[in-house]
């Protein structure tokens, strides 16, 4: 079933729902006009459709494979990277002084949920470029960035994360990798890594490796880190390519899905790097890296959503099976309508959340206002955790429209729920990013949660006479999430940490029904239907899950682990 990438859906949700005037409106972003931005919305659902979507069952069926060292990738990959890297598409936010193109980094989230939704294994290659530009344009020299940037903005060269070894996951802080001064100016990496994406392919000159490692006087802990560029060739001063770094992939790992992106066991045997921001600070510098990939990770979740969506869509309207009346497809059936309905209103809900996420980034950048940054750091954990949730459930719904068609791979259908169900788990888990939301980003007390919520309860009190019986709902969902979020910043923190998951899918639910009600107000008489069915439906789940926040962590720590076991 071919996919069509959603541009339309992105002008939608730009004109009406997300208010992208206010980033134009910017002297940052005073070039990325209506007329610029639909070109880019039309171009890259064309390559989306054309390019990419007919790889990804090539990267499920032909899986990346190490022969004799070398990565060979999935037949057409090669080619795909390529047309995405000649229309630009890699640097279209990274600074035009090295090649970009300076573009909204809303933009860009859009571009990667439509290529998500195409060919995921093969997107996350750019999005790892993507990351490592935006943390190399704020923490390297600028002798690194002359030399690295303009050849990964062009895609002539790509780049990983190296930050997970066999004992440090999600404890990044207790990585090994050892990293020891040259004398000349570089350092010498030793060390494993593990899971690396896309750590080596076929296609470009070079492979560049942001690796964390420890340096003789690092402290235990994060605090004792630091980042380094390694090449796996290390390039002259003019850009040329000098001689081989001393690393190599191991093996590949065999995963459950996403046989197309290459996940490696690195081995870094004395391999030379240079450091990335200040030494020990590396943690700071590849935080730079993973809040943009963890944007970019909630996008595939979206995207691959989509993706699902439209292919059970497809095949709803055409199976014919029971009494359905109508058209006589399954399509008619009332269970199988809930399930199409709510994988739609889903996936609106959480691409409003990113894009808005995307938005206050750029409004970050823009303007430098304190309370942008807050708000997207506050979305940050919510759009990845969402996203990405959104992105397996929406998934295996899809397997259950297709019936037992769904398990059968020839379908396409499985493959989405393969592929997708490890963006839960990486760029940190979406425990991780529960815990991110109650901990860290409410270490103002709340005071970016509560900004967002007045907004939320404006525009649902503004909505009251045009839209009641969506716009109520949502004020009072909203009223109990600000309660409830009082009650939490005054927990300690097992508490809070306890709560953190069912928080975080409240404050998700809550937005999905604001976003919705807009998306009502705004549009036409379809979008008033869909969110009358999140409204109704899925937003009341926020009050079930609130209650589980308020039961702290008692209850839990009272399970021992001798009642785990029983
Ligand atoms: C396909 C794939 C690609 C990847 N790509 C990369 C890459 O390019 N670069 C890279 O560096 N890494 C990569 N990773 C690694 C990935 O980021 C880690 O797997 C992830 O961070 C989780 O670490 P872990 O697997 O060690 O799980 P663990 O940290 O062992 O976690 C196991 C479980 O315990 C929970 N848990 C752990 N600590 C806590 C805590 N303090 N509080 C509460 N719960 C906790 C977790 O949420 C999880 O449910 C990749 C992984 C995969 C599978």
């Amino acid at each position: 079933m071919p996919y069509a990438a959603p541009a339309s859906e992105f002008r939608f949700l730009l004109d009406h729902v997300v208010n992208f005037d206010q980033v134009t409106g910017t002297d940052t972003f005073g070039d990325a006009t209506p007329d610029m931005r639909d070109a880019i919305l039309t171009e890259a659902a064309k390559l989306c459709d054309e390019v990419l979507a007919p790889l990804q069952r090539n990267g499920d069926e032909h899986p990346a494979r190490l022969e004799n060292g070398i990565v060979r990738t999935s037949p057409g990959f090669a080619e795909g990277f390529k047309a995405i890297a000649d229309g630009g598409w890699i640097g279209m936010s990274a600074d035009p002084a090295y090649g970009g193109m300076g573009l909204p980094f809303t933009l860009t989230t859009a571009v990667n949920d439509m290529m998500s939704g195409a060919c995921l294994s093969l997107q996350l290659n750019p999005l790892m470029c993507q990351g490592q530009i935006e943390a190399l344009e704020h923490h390297a020299s600028d002798a690194i960035k002359d030399l690295y940037l303009p050849k990964l903005i062009s895609g002539q060269w790509c780049g990983t994360m190296n930050l997970t070894e066999p004992q440090a996951g999600s404890d990044v802080g207790a990585l090994r990798s050892k990293a020891t001064p040259n004398g000349d100016g570089s350092y010498a990496i030793t060390g494993q890594k593990i899971y690396i994406s896309w750590a080596d392919n076929d296609f470009t000159e070079n492979v560049c490796h942001l690796v964390l490692a420890r340096l003789p006087d690092g402290v235990e802990g994060t605090k004792g880190i630091s980042l380094f560029m390694v090449p796996k060739i290390i390039p002259n001063e003019d850009g040329t390519l000098g001689e081989r770094n001393s690393l190599r992939v191991v093996s590949l790992e065999h995963k459950m899905g996403l046989h197309g992106s290459p996940t490696a066991v690195m081995e870094y045997d004395g391999a030379r790097g240079w450091l990335v921001g200040p030494e020990h600070g590396g943690m700071a510098a590849m935080f730079t890296m993973m809040n943009n990939a963890r944007v970019g990770v909630g996008t595939q979740g979206i995207g691959t959503a989509e993706a699902a969506y439209q292919h059970a869509l497809a095949y709803a309207m055409e199976r014919k099976q029971g009494r359905a009346g109508g058209s006589g497809t399954i399509v008619e059936h009332a269970d199988v309508r809930r399930m199409l309905a709510t994988m739609k209103a889903e996936v609106f809900a959480a691409r409003s959340i990113a894009i808005s996420n995307a938005i206050a980034i750029d409004m970050s950048t823009a303007t430098g206002d304190a309370a942008w940054k807050a708000r997207a750091a506050l979305l940050t954990p919510i759009s990845k955790a969402f996203g990405t949730d959104v992105g397996v459930e929406t998934a295996a719904t899809g397997i259950q429209v297709h019936g037992g068609m769904g398990f059968i791979e020839e379908t396409g259908a499985a493959q989405f729920a393969r592929d997708v169900r490890v963006t839960t788990i990486y760029e940190g888990t979406n425990g991780i990013q529960a815990m991110d939301l109650v901990a860290r980003k409410m270490m103002d007390n709340g005071e970016a949660a509560f900004a967002l919520m007045d907004e939320i309860e404006a525009a649902a009190e503004a909505a009251k006479e045009k839209c009641p019986d969506l716009a109520e709902p949502v004020w009072h969902a909203c009223e109990t999430l600000r309660e409830a979020t009082e009650w939490l910043v005054a927990q300690e923190l097992t508490d809070r940490f306890a709560g953190a998951v069912p928080y975080l899918r409240a404050f998700a639910r809550v937005l999905g029904g604001y976003y919705h009600l807009l998306a009502a107000l705004h549009g036409d008489d379809s979008r008033e239907r869909l969110a009358t069915v999140y409204i109704k439906r899925m937003l009341p789940e926020h009050s079930a899950l609130l209650a589980q926040v308020r039961e702290g962590a008692s209850d839990l720590m009272a399970i021992s682990t001798d009642d785990l076991v029983a």
